[in-house]
């Protein structure tokens, strides 16, 4: 990789564009004080990617800018843009030519452009860490710099010697890989507190969880034994109503029979057909008793009659034999004591027609009419009681069947009703069994809701099932109480959204699982990177130890060159110093530490001289020591170019010369850009620019020959 140009424009005196091209090995820029020199070795600084303002000998931005004069209008912005050949591929970017360009704006807004196109300050850096180019600019020695090397602590001495050996990019990754570490392990601490955080709760949870799935076993045996229940429930309401019918079908028809036939009995004994008889008996003896006291009357005149009659025949002397009335008078009497009314009239007759035989004729023929009369109406009258008597007779024998008839009809009724009582309370029991059963549904369908509701459907599959065998009551009573008991379990559990629970479980869970991962992974990293840093150090270490040992070799030999004799070296020292420990958060120990680490001593010996330390070279010592290590670190790890602002300020003539020869053998490696003022100097460069700043602060570039070159620099 070769530099081809450099471009400035607007950057500082340089107000118009100028252009300086680099065909040679060493280029020298030369000029009066003042006039610009500096600005092109910071214009390298600057497009390079510098940060550092200071470093550029400005405050702001702002100070890059060309900043006007009488007769040149101040610039907007400034800008430096570097071409590089590289064909060789140094650069990893497959272009023969590559172009870096940076612009600063007067607002401080910088552009970075590679080839034309914005790109980030960290893809340059990067890029130019790929061909040594690195960001410690030690291949930029500003002008009184060159001392710096000597006059820095060891540890920053370190630094750039780690710089030139090109070790940044591993110290940059090795930086990256802390940085990372560090981000890492905030990372671990952050995940750690979160799961910290997330542990109560999730303990909680479990808990809760652990509650639920117990609920759950509960539950489920809920719903066993909510099933068997509700089964044989079913099966024996479904039963019990069944038989309680059966049981009731024949006593209701039973009961509707009686009823019907106590209806039946009551109509009969209603109607009494004997009171109907009886009126009548009651009418016949009243004829029988009125043609009875007819009888006796007609008896009577009869009597009186038939008297008259004995009394016109026998009158008056008739007389009835004795034998004969005593007769009669008899009979009268035994009749009186047993015979009846007939017989009794019957004798009277018989008696009368004796009578009768006896009397007188032709004197009683109206008495005898009478008599015929009255005989003929005794003898209807008689007729009429006998027939009387034996309606009477008939009657009180119909009178007494039909009470006879009632008495079946009571009798059948009082037994009828005696049924009906007994059917009665049959059924009543029946009913309040149903009554029970009626309960016993009620209370089974409230459980099936019950069920339902507490266990979903699967408590409901109870009509699947089919009950083997009968049992006893009691055997369901105390299942009843069992599935009272476990329901009071479970409502004592008393977990009310368990789907939220759960759900809340499963994301902490899967949470806190996230973050073990995620620790995992991070502890996984942080190892990585661990070993990473680990191999970085060592290669570092490596890489470093090697540098310093090939570095004290070519410095020892620039330094013999130099002086002509003595010694120089390099050695690693291992430094202990006090550290400040930041106090962490909450401690209060804000204790030093001690922190060792390893710097770069210089030693030197003087030819004929006892110097101990650098402290005890002169002005022009320092400038060659520091040289000849400048020299050196270029020549062990060679960039691509090195810029020397007036390295040789201090040098004597023999010095010059021997500078110059160094510069020669060091420009095979590298190409050189020197400022300088010194004859030598320029009478080694294949190039020599002359900077030039007139009245307007302007500074120009003009392309100048050996001896021009020494009248530019005047
Ligand atoms: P010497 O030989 O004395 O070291 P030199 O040639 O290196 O001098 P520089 O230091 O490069 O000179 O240039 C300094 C000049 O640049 C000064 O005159 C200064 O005014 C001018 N300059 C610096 N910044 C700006 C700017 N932003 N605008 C205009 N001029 C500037």
């Amino acid at each position: 990789m070769r530099l081809t140009s450099i471009e400035l424009s607007g950057f500082k005196s340089f107000a118009k564009k100028t252009e300086l091209e680099f065909g040679t090995a060493i280029t020298a820029v030369v000029g009066p004080n003042g006039s610009g020199k500096s600005n092109i070795a910071e214009s390298f600084r600057f497009v390079l990617g510098e940060q550092s303002m200071k470093s550029m000998r400005g405050k702001r931005g702002e100070d890059l800018i060309w900043n006007g004069s009488a007769s040149s209008p101040r610039a907007g912005k400034a800008g430096v843009k570097l071409v590089f050949d590289n064909a060789d591929r140094a650069l990893s970017l497959d272009f023969d030519e590559v172009s870096l360009e940076r612009v600063v704006h007067r607002d401080g807004v910088n552009d970075y452009l590679l080839n034309g196109s914005i790109v980030r300050l960290r893809d340059i850096a990067e890029l130019l860490s790929q061909a040594n180019i690195g960001s410690s600019g030690h291949h930029i020695i500003s002008q009184g710099e060159a001392d710096r090397v000597l006059s820095a602590g060891s540890r920053e001495r370190r630094e750039m010697l780690e710089d030139a050996l090109g070790l940044t990019a591993y110290l940059y990754k090795r930086e990256e890989a802390q940085r990372k570490l560090e981000k890492t392990g905030e990372n671990m601490r952050e995940v750690e507190a979160l799961r910290r955080e997330l542990a109560p709760h999730l303990k909680f949870l479990s808990s809760q969880v652990k509650k639920i799935e117990e609920s759950e076993k509960l539950r489920d045996e809920l719903v066993e034994r909510y099933v068997e229940y509700l089964t044989r429930e079913h099966h024996y309401i479904t039963h019990t109503r069944e038989a309680l019918m059966r049981e009731r079908a024949g006593p209701e028809q039973e009961l509707a029979d009686v009823e019907h036939s106590i209806k039946v009995s009551h109509t009969a004994l209603e109607k009494k057909p004997h009171d109907v008889h009886t009126q009548e008996l009651i009418d016949v003896e009243k004829e029988g008793q009125r043609l009875s006291t007819r009888r006796r009357e007609i008896e009577r005149e009869l009597g009186r009659v038939e008297g008259r009659l004995l009394a016109e025949v026998h009158a008056p002397g008739a007389s009835v034999p004795l034998g004969d009335a005593k007769d009669f008078g008899q009979r009268v009497l035994s009749l009186a004591q047993g015979g009846s009314l007939a017989d009794l009239v019957a004798l009277a007759k018989e008696f009368l027609q004796k009578l009768a035989l006896l009397a007188p004729k032709g004197s009683g023929d109206d008495l005898a009419a009478r008599k015929r009369e009255l005989e003929h109406e005794l003898e209807q009258l008689s007729k009429g009681e006998t027939r009387a008597s034996e309606t009477i007779a008939k009657l009180r024998r119909s009178i007494e069947s039909s009470k006879d008839e009632s008495r079946a009809a009571e009798r059948k009724l009082f037994e009828a009703m005696a049924q009906r009582s007994g059917l009665q309370a049959a059924l009543s029991s029946t009913r309040a069994r149903e009554e029970v059963l009626n309960r016993e549904e009620a209370a089974f369908k409230s459980a099936v809701a019950e069920a339902g509701a507490l266990c979903g459907p699967k408590a409901l599959a109870y009509k699947e099932f089919r009950v083997s065998g009968e049992e006893v009551r009691d055997a369901q009573e105390d299942r009843r109480k069992k599935i009272e008991r476990l329901k009071i379990k479970l409502e004592d559990g008393g977990l009310g959204e368990a789907t939220d629970v759960l759900r809340e479980h499963k994301e902490t869970v899967e949470r806190d699982a996230f973050l073990a991962r995620e620790l995992n992974d991070l502890a996984g990293s942080i190892e990585k990177l661990n070993h990473l840093i680990g191999e970085l150090t060592e290669t570092l270490e490596k890489k470093f130890t090697g540098g310093v040992e090939k570095i004290n070799k070519e410095f020892d030999a620039f330094f013999k060159l130099m002086f002509g004799g003595g010694s120089a070296s390099l050695s690693i020292v291992k430094e202990r110093r006090l550290k400040r420990s930041v106090p962490e958060e909450g401690g209060e120990s804000d204790e030093d530490e001690i922190e060792e680490e390893e710097g770069v001593e210089i030693s030197v010996t003087i030819p004929h001289k006892r110097v101990k330390g650098l402290h005890m070279l002169s002005g022009g010592e320092r400038a060659l020591t520091s040289i000849a290590l400048i020299f050196a670190m270029s020549q062990v790890n060679p960039p691509p170019f090195l810029i020397l602002d007036e390295t040789d300020a201090a040098l004597d003539e023999a010095n010059s010369r021997r500078y110059g020869d160094m510069i020669e053998s060091l420009a095979k490696k590298s190409q050189l850009i020197l400022i300088t003022h010194n004859r030598e100097t320029m009478s080694r460069a294949g190039v020599l620019y002359g900077v030039t700043m007139g009245n307007d602060g302007v500074s120009k570039l003009l392309s100048v020959k050996f001896e021009e070159a020494l009248a530019v620099a005047k």
